[in-house]
């Protein structure tokens, strides 16, 4: 067994602390990381506090992960020892149902196996994610990092550029049509950056007007304040297409009338109930449709980070060390951060 050092949550309401623990030798398929880079996702928070009452502890979030491959198993074809590797939200899945098959494992009939807050395939043993010095995942679950990326910007584009990419993609984002990305956090500045590249005309619909200064240099060619009932207005019935990212319960009616005829809100953020009610009218009147999409398949996810080695895109990031993570998700929960913090693992080696 390969002797771990990590942070763990124990409790809902208890700050994360450091914790030791084992994980596998790696196997025939296995391919055994050290992390480096490992990003703080709005959904670490969720579910350390147990906002999903599903929550597992210990828990050892983390599903943003980039790091240096110092082991593989016999059959490990695609990774050798000193490449960078990336691994995101998932570590396993059933592998025959349909979605398996159409390589979207995000979707497996069966239910994934999440990088944390899971058990292991066929077993009691808990799986532990990226706030950790090493993991060891099947090869189908790793993606290839090219090395002159900036690997510590690349850790987000695990979860937060996949599940952004992936919509955009499937709904065909592209040049001609004007899109809004709603909630400009870890994931919706990477869908500004994705709906840009991918030659869309871009509008920041945010509730913070102070992060319109960033626009440009986003991508975006508008800002939209949506506590702006008049420019909401304005702005009525002219979107291609919408990316919800809002992490919390709220009035989903507001921005369908935004959309044009025929066209779709795609919903990533929240998980739980929309709330207030989504109209019916905001649906009828316009034969608009609501949607969702949940992060992106294991083959999606190399076409993404390939992507953005080709297009140069990258995420927004502060660095913290690890000993900083309660505060970090402290500022997360009052928006304070411009876009993502991402954990240099290299200070768990100071960790008390
Ligand atoms: P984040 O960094 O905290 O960003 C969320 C953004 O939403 C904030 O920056 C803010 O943007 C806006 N916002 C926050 N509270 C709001 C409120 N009360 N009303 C309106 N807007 C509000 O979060 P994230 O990491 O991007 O994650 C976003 C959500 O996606 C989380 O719930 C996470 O669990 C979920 N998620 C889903 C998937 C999936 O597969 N579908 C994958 C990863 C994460 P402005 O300042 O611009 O308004
Ligand atoms: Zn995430």
């Amino acid at each position: 067994m390969i002797q771990v050092r990590g942070y763990a949550a124990h409790d809902a309401h208890s700050p994360l602390v450091p914790f030791s623990f084992e994980r596998r030798d790696p196997g025939p398929h296995d391919v055994q990381i050290e992390i480096l880079y490992s990003g703080i996702c709005h959904s670490d928070l969720h579910q350390a506090r147990n906002d999903w009452r599903n929550s597992l502890y210990p828990m050892v979030p983390g599903h943003e992960i980039v790091g240096r491959v110092v082991a593989v198993g016999e059959h490990v074809k695609t990774l050798k020892v000193g490449d960078f590797a990336g691994v995101g939200c998932m570590v396993d899945s059933c592998r025959h149902c349909s979605a398996c098959n159409d390589d979207l494992e995000q979707y497996c009939e069966e239910g994934p196996t999440w990088t944390y807050n899971a058990t292991e395939r066929g077993g009691e043993q808990l799986t532990f994610g990226g706030y950790s010095d090493q993991i060891v995942v099947e090869e189908r679950f790793v993606v290839k990092v090219p090395g002159h990326m900036d690997l510590k910007a690349v850790a987000p584009l695990l979860c937060a550029g996949i599940t952004t990419y992936s919509p955009l993609r499937h709904w065909k984002v592209g040049p001609g049509q004007k899109v809004g990305v709603i909630g400009l956090g870890g994931l919706g500045h990477m869908g500004v950056k994705f709906a840009k590249a991918l030659g869309a005309r871009v509008v920041m619909i945010t509730t913070s007007p102070e992060k319109g200064k960033d626009a440009t240099r986003l991508g975006a060619d508008e800002v939209l304040v949506s506590r702006d009932a008049e420019a909401m207005a304005k702005a009525a019935n002219s979107f291609d297409f919408l990316l919800n990212t809002i992490p919390v319960p709220h009035d989903p009616n507001p921005y369908m009338a935004l959309l044009k005829r025929d066209r779709t809100m795609c919903m990533v953020g929240v998980i739980t109930e929309i709330e207030p009610p989504l109209s019916g009218s905001s649906l009828i009147f316009g034969r608009k449709s609501v949607s969702g999409s949940g992060i992106g398949g294991m083959a999606e996810t190399q076409e993404m980070i390939d992507f953005c080695a080709e297009h140069g895109v990258v995420s927004d990031i502060e660095m913290i060390d690890i000993q900083s993570v309660n505060e970090a998700y402290e500022r997360m929960l009052k928006n304070d951060v411009k876009y993502r913090f991402v954990i240099d693992i290299a200070s768990l080696k100071t960790a008390a």
